[in-house]
């Protein structure tokens, strides 16, 4: 019998396929599965419009069976088959997709499931076997046909004998090399384990046959080896059974089956779409943090599926940033895949699906956040950081869609409120969102600057994370109302009245803090009267848009920014202090050099910040003591 050589082109195509198109070798079967699956389709699709057929689905599966000892892997099919013709152009020209042809000559253009279209799949068996053989028999033929190749150096086919219409792919797999185990593709469980990973929803049965230690018949004690053939794949995609024949368990089930991980996650999301694009999804939000969660090293995305076939394990394109910690699936039957169904041609149909889930996680987030307030609370309490970087990124594109997720500890109420809250609760006098930045709760509380907010009865929010100030600054306002430092130079509190008497105070003191801030150089914008300290003798404020917390989260980053926020020093004249800073101004300029510096140290401490030389300031401290 005469060997046919691959067309030319076919020969580089089918040198690249083995070498370089697919990444993982597994996926082979999956190309095979995929191959039959596709084959018994279109018998399913004949009989659709073919009346004198029947179409019995238990009459169409799968089978695959491994001989280890000749290294021998069969995938068996009862699909449609290949006459002759077919074995050689489908398999014969590499890039010749019979199924797209059959999409063609039959009008499919839409709803149906066949896989297959761009004619390279079958080839990736080349990279687990050293020879394929195709045994295949079409429907409505008396004989059936063998075609055999070893790669590249062309194929044969002859006549052969077969019992029913399908396909039987032979592979006798490569012998183990240093770097490649290629007896993994003989051994049971591997096999299982990649079936059940890429073509757990294929709808035909993958059958195996599967040992099984069994009690024997009539005895109580004696065990048995027995083969028994199984189903491997579940065949029904949970997501598109309908939502009302699931439950709770079902989705935990499917969460862990997936390894999407190992916490029971507070909310899941299931979603089908029948629009112009089709889509159904399964979502998690997860209750637990991935360890590596804030950490470079952190992949975002969801398992990809193409009619049932997965496709990618992670595709980052499905998920903003801000909404990472989202596990779950997304199935769709309207992408267009690339030749090795690694990727996607195009992305046109993945941002479509990208954008309607970002907003159905959105709802989702609210809708707990309105019904299950202590989930949501643990679930910010993991991941509310994240969603601070999602309004800051990208100058803030995304801030009306995240806003109202947001949440932060009230002085008030001690606990975590939202920004709608903290609006609906503002007495009609006052104009600003009061906050107050830095590390912990109780430093916060302890700030000299929140006396006077406080005492008017105002709410002030509490901002410890270091990404808050930023994101709020991208905000500016909520709802219409500004935010406001509690550390502003101006608080937006004081009466007009309030306002002119401290100005009348700054020009009755005018000599002294001009004289201070002289001594202090640029280290201060200026010195002044504090209307809003009651018990200390003094703070810092600050003027314009870099905060004393955002200077000292600039300088803590790794690659450090010098940025420096513009400081004024504010003086407590009701204070006991002011009348010794007056008496060393009278009388001691010396001695006011030194209270000053200290004051000026003090204030530094008191916000969190270093103090430049504490050896100085140590030294400071004794002269004032002798
Ligand atoms: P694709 O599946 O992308 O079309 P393949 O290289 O995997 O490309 O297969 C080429 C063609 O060979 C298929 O389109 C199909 O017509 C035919 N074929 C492959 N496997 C089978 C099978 N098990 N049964 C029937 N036809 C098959």
């Amino acid at each position: 019998m005469a060997k046919k050589q691959f067309k030319a082109e076919s020969k580089r195509m089918l040198d690249l396929m083995i070498n370089s198109i697919y990444t993982h070798r597994e996926i082979f079967l999956r190309e095979l599965i995929s191959n039959s699956s596709d084959a018994i389709d279109k018998i399913y699709y004949k009989a659709l419009t073919d009346e004198s057929m029947v179409f019995d689905k238990n009459n169409y599966y799968i089978k695959i069976e491994v001989d280890k000892e000749s290294r021998i892997l069969k995938i068996f099919d009862t699909g449609i088959g290949m006459t002759r013709e077919e074995l050689e152009s489908n398999l014969g020209v590499i890039a010749n997709s019979g199924s797209l042809n059959f999409k063609k000559d039959n009008n499919i253009t839409d709803g149906y499931e066949i896989i297959g279209q761009f004619g390279v799949g079958f080839y990736s068996a080349f990279m687990v076997a050293d020879k394929v053989t195709v045994i295949s028999k079409a429907l409505g033929s008396d004989s059936a046909h063998k075609w055999e190749s070893s790669g590249t150096t062309g194929y044969t086919v002859e006549e052969c004998e077969k019992d029913g219409v399908g396909t039987e792919i032979i592979l006798k797999i490569k012998e183990n090399t240093e770097d490649d185990q290629f007896d993994d593709y003989l051994e049971e469980y591997r096999l299982r384990g990649i079936i059940k990973k890429y073509s757990d929803f294929i709808r035909y049965p993958i059958k195996m046959d599967v040992k099984e230690t069994k009690l024997k018949d009539g005895t109580e004690d004696e065990y048995e080896d027995v083969v028994i053939e199984r189903t491997i794949n579940s065949m029904v995609p949970i997501w598109r059974k309908n939502k009302s024949e699931l439950t709770d368990e079902d989705y935990e089930n499917f969460y862990s089956e997936k390894h999407y991980g190992f916490d029971k996650p507070l909310k899941h999301l299931h979603v089908s779409v029948d629009g112009v694009i089709r889509y159904n999804a399964i979502l998690y939000i997860p209750e637990n943090i991935p360890f590596d969660y804030y950490t470079k090293e952190y992949e975002k995305g969801l398992e990809l599926y193409s009619n049932g076939i997965l496709i990618m394990n992670k595709c980052k394109d499905l998920l903003p940033d801000y909404f990472s910690f989202v596990k779950g699936m997304v199935d769709s039957e309207d992408l267009s895949l690339n030749i090795s169904r690694e990727i996607l041609q195009q992305d046109r149909q993945l941002k479509f699906i990208a954008k309607n889930l970002k907003v159905k996680i959105k709802s989702e987030l609210q809708n707990m956040l309105k019904h299950e307030r202590e989930n949501y609370e643990k679930f910010y309490k993991s991941f509310g950081r994240q969603l601070k970087f999602g309004i800051y990124d990208n100058y803030g594109m995304e801030k009306e869609l995240l806003q109202d997720l947001l949440m932060f500890h009230s002085s008030t109420l001690k606990t975590m409120v939202t920004l709608d809250e903290y609006v609906d609760r503002m007495p009609e006098d006052q104009k600003y969102i009061y906050y107050g930045a830095g590390e912990s709760y109780q430093r916060i509380d302890k700030l000299p600057q929140s006396e006077m907010v406080s005492e008017k009865g105002y709410e002030i929010l509490y901002f410890t994370d270091d990404i808050d100030e930023f994101a709020i600054k991208l905000l500016s306002n909520y709802r219409d109302k500004p935010f406001k430092s509690i550390s502003d130079k101006d608080l937006g509190i004081e009466s007009d009245a309030e306002k002119e008497e401290q100005e009348d105070e700054n020009v009755e003191h005018k000599e002294i803090f001009s004289f201070m801030k002289d001594v202090l150089g640029d280290k201060i914008k200026e010195v002044k009267v504090s209307k809003r300290l009651k018990n200390h003798p003094v703070c810092l404020s600050n003027e314009g848009e870099v905060s004393i917390e955002m200077e000292k989260i600039l300088k803590s980053m790794p690659n450090g920014q010098d940025i420096k926020a513009d400081k004024v020093l504010e003086i407590n004249i009701n204070h006991v202090l002011f009348e010794s800073l007056k008496d060393a101004f009278e009388n001691d300029k010396d001695r006011l050099k030194l209270l000053t510096n200290i004051l000026y140290n003090q204030a530094l401490l008191i916000e969190g910040l270093s103090i430049g030389d504490p050896v100085e300031y140590a030294n400071d401290i004794w002269k004032l003591i002798q």
